[in-house]
C-alpha cells in the first residue's frame, strides 16, 4: 500500500466514524471466535488440541483486557481439517482454505492454523478489505506459535494477538519507520526498523520516546509483549465502528 493510499483510508476512517468517535472510548466488544485447525492427521502435524486454542483465547483476552482495549473474545467454534497440501502451503491455497472453512459476519474473528513457510509466524487481513473480499478475511498464524508450541520464544500465544491487532486496524509499531504519519497511532514512539528479541533500551528515532519493543505490534519475543497503546485502543474502535 501506498503512502497516498494509506492516507486516503485515513480520511475515510475518520469520515465513517466522524461524530460517534468521542463516544467510543467506553465502548466494549465481545468477539466470537471460530478456530480452524489444519493438520495432516489426529495427533499429527499440525494438531492443534482443544486446551492450546482455550489457552490461546485466554492469552488473547489477557492481553487485550490488561491494555483496556474494550475487545474480549470468546470461543464460538472450532474444526479440525486434515488436508496435508493446507497444511504445508496455506499461502498457496488460502482462497480455497477461507472458502470453505470460514464463518459468521464482519465481526466474527476466524482464525486458521497451519504450517507457514519462510519463517512466517502469521499474517491477517485488515478491517478495510473485508468489504471488498469478505471471504478471505480473518487470522492465519503458525500451529507451533500456540501456547505451548514448537516455536522458541514465539510459543505463548502472543502470534494471534498481533495478527489479531491488524484484523482490528493496527499497523506495526514500526510502520513507515521515522517518518511521519509512522502507525497513525500518536503514543507510539517512531521506530526505524523492527524490534527482535527484547531491546529494552532501544531508541531507533529521533522522535521523542524509545521504541515500544514491548508493544504487541512490535516483532519482539512473546514473553517481551506486554501492552498496546492508549492509542492503538482508541484506533481498533474506530476502525470496528467503521468497519465491523
Ligand atoms: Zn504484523
Amino acid at each position: 500500500m501506498s503512502p497516498a493510499q494509506a492516507a486516503a483510508l485515513e480520511r475515510q476512517l475518520d469520515q465513517l466514524v466522524g461524530q460517534r468517535a468521542s463516544a467510543l472510548a467506553t465502548t466494549t466488544h465481545r468477539v466470537p471466535v471460530y478456530f480452524h485447525v489444519i493438520r495432516t492427521g489426529k495427533g499429527k502435524t499440525g494438531d492443534v488440541s482443544r486446551t492450546r486454542i482455550d489457552d490461546q483465547i485466554s492469552v488473547m483476552n489477557s492481553a487485550y483486557g490488561k491494555s483496556e482495549t474494550g475487545f474480549s473474545f470468546y470461543l464460538k467454534g472450532r474444526d479440525w481439517t486434515t488436508n496435508t497440501a493446507w497444511l504445508k502451503a496455506p499461502d498457496t491455497y488460502e482462497k480455497q482454505i477461507k472458502s470453505k472453512l470460514r464463518k459468521g459476519d464482519a465481526g466474527t474473528l476466524n482464525v486458521y492454523t497451519a504450517s507457514l513457510q519462510d519463517g512466517l509466524l502469521g499474517w491477517a487481513t485488515f478491517p478495510w478489505q473485508y468489504k471488498g473480499d469478505p471471504a478471505m478475511d480473518g487470522v492465519m498464524v503458525h500451529y507451533g506459535s500456540l501456547p505451548g508450541g514448537s516455536i522458541t520464544h514465539y510459543n505463548v500465544g502472543q502470534s494471534a494477538t498481533h495478527e489479531t491487532g491488524h484484523w482490528l486496524g493496527l499497523y506495526h509499531t514500526f510502520e513507515g519507520g521515522c517518518t511521519s504519519p509512522g502507525d497513525y497511532v500518536s503514543d507510539t514512539p517512531y521506530e526505524s526498523e523492527p524490534a527482535y528479541k527484547c531491546p529494552t533500551s532501544r531508541d531507533t528515532c529521533t522522535a521523542a520516546g524509545k521504541d515500544t519493543v514491548h508493544n504487541y505490534m512490535d516483532y519482539s519475543y512473546d514473553t517481551c509483549m506486554t501492552q498496546f497503546s492508549k492509542g492503538q485502543a482508541s484506533r481498533m474502535q474506530k476502525e470496528w465502528a467503521a468497519y465491523r
